[in-house]
């Protein structure tokens, strides 16, 4: 089985995970912010805990794009071109250095 060993292909299986984890950590932040304004808190209270939860989506969501390796480069998405655009021959590695 194929674990990925190239950098790319580890860079692109991390992202996709940090891509899947996104909607739970939003709905987690919703979700404990409606819980503290529920337990009593203040409005702002409740808006502490959302911020937070905010600022840690917004992490997430860096972390879901996929960078090179070598330059920081943003790797295009596999299937994010039309197949009708020659191939995937193009998407397998970095657009600028190569890398793959
Ligand atoms: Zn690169």
């Amino acid at each position: 089985m194929n674990g990925g060993g190239d950098p790319i292909t580890r860079e692109r299986a991390r992202a996709v995970a940090a891509r899947k984890v996104l909607p739970w950590v939003v709905a987690s932040a919703l979700g404990a912010a409606a819980l503290v304004k529920v337990a009593g808190a203040t409005w702002g209270g409740a808006a502490g805990v959302l911020g937070a939860g905010v600022l840690l989506a917004v992490f997430v969501s860096t972390l879901a794009v996929a960078r090179c390796p070598e330059c920081g480069r943003r790797l295009p998405r596999p299937g994010a071109e039309p197949a009708a655009a020659g191939g995937g021959a193009r998407l397998k590695g970095c657009a600028r250095c190569g890398a793959a």
